[in-house]
């Protein structure tokens, strides 16, 4: 299994230079987890082919509107379709009330339910099946605004077919020894899981970052991810200004990454004073690389 992420909007604060606020799609096991859902985003999910209806869990990183304010079209465009299937949203409290008075104001009573799974202070577990775990945790804005990072769950470790069938191992415990554990036969003899087997591929993780200061309490968490993305709004000539917006420069967002040894590293967030993102991009490059820019509509696979 492998992750797939789309970007749909990389710009901060307002849409600028064909560059529509935060938003992206990652994809795991045929999942489709929305990651904010700034202004337009269901119009740039037309336009990149992501099915509405494919998306069950939404995670919005804090109330700034260039993080959320697509969320009411998104949710209203999924009644009108029909929807039926059940919604989480992770988020901070207040998004409920906002939703909630705009439903009922224009009167509308879902087809489907939203489950509202809020925040709470700290690190956590957000949710977990047999595949994946998702954790959030805290970033350093103005406003309290989380960190998600997505991690595959350790996969099942390759069988050696031939060894397994000279050794005479029962079908039923192959899953067994898939789950590592060694085989005892009924004489006694015992079969070491690490002669019958290999390691299965590492397990892939994506790191997401929206709005922070430069954070290196971050450092732990995002330790060798495959993929991080992390805002980079200002160019370093104005740390004062990305200081006092709490902000990343692109800069910092390279140390960042180099820092935690990550293996990829996406700058996003760009404020509309850069039409080009070139400076932006060499910037980061001075620190770290692979580096690439959050543009709409690009698919990275990892
Ligand atoms: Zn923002
Ligand atoms: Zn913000």
């Amino acid at each position: 299994m492998s992750f797939e992420l789309l970007i749909l909007g990389s710009s901060s604060a307002t849409p600028a230079h064909q560059r529509n606020p935060a938003a992206q799609v990652l994809t795991f096991n045929d999942k489709n987890y929305l990651i904010d859902c700034g202004e337009a985003t269901q119009m740039q999910m037309q336009r990149y082919k992501v099915k509405a209806h494919r998306i069950d869990k939404i995670f919005i990183s804090h109330l700034h509107g260039d993080h959320y304010l697509g969320l009411m079209g998104l949710l209203s465009s999924m009644h009108l379709q029909g929807r039926e299937r059940e919604l989480t949203i992770y988020c901070q409290p207040e998004l409920k009330d906002i939703l909630a008075l705009q439903f009922q104001v224009s009167d509308t009573a879902l087809r489907f339910v939203i489950n509202y799974q809020f925040f709470t202070p700290g690190t956590e577990v957000l949710f977990e099946d047999e595949q994946i775990r998702v954790i959030a945790f805290e970033l350093n804005h103005r406003v309290p605004c989380k960190g998600f990072l997505f991690c595959e769950k350790p996969r099942q470790r390759n069988l050696i077919i031939e060894k397994v069938q000279n050794a005479g191992i029962p079908l039923d415990f192959y899953q067994e020894l898939k789950a590592g554990k060694d085989y005892c036969d009924n004489n006694g003899l015992v079969f070491k899981n690490k002669d019958l087997t290999i390691d299965p591929p590492a397990s892939k993780s994506y790191a997401y970052c929206s709005d922070t200061l430069y954070q290196e309490s971050l450092i732990p968490i995002l330790k060798g991810v495959d993929l991080l993305y992390h805002e980079a709004t200002f160019m370093h000539d104005l740390l004062d200004r990305a200081n006092e917006t709490y902000h990343t420069t692109s800069l910092q967002a390279g140390q960042i990454a180099s820092k935690a040894q990550v293996k990829k590293l996406i700058i996003g967030h760009f404020s509309a004073r850069y039409k080009d993102l070139n400076p932006l991009l060499e910037e980061t490059k001075s620190v770290f690389a692979p580096v690439y820019l959050a543009e709409e509509g690009l698919v990275y696979n990892f």
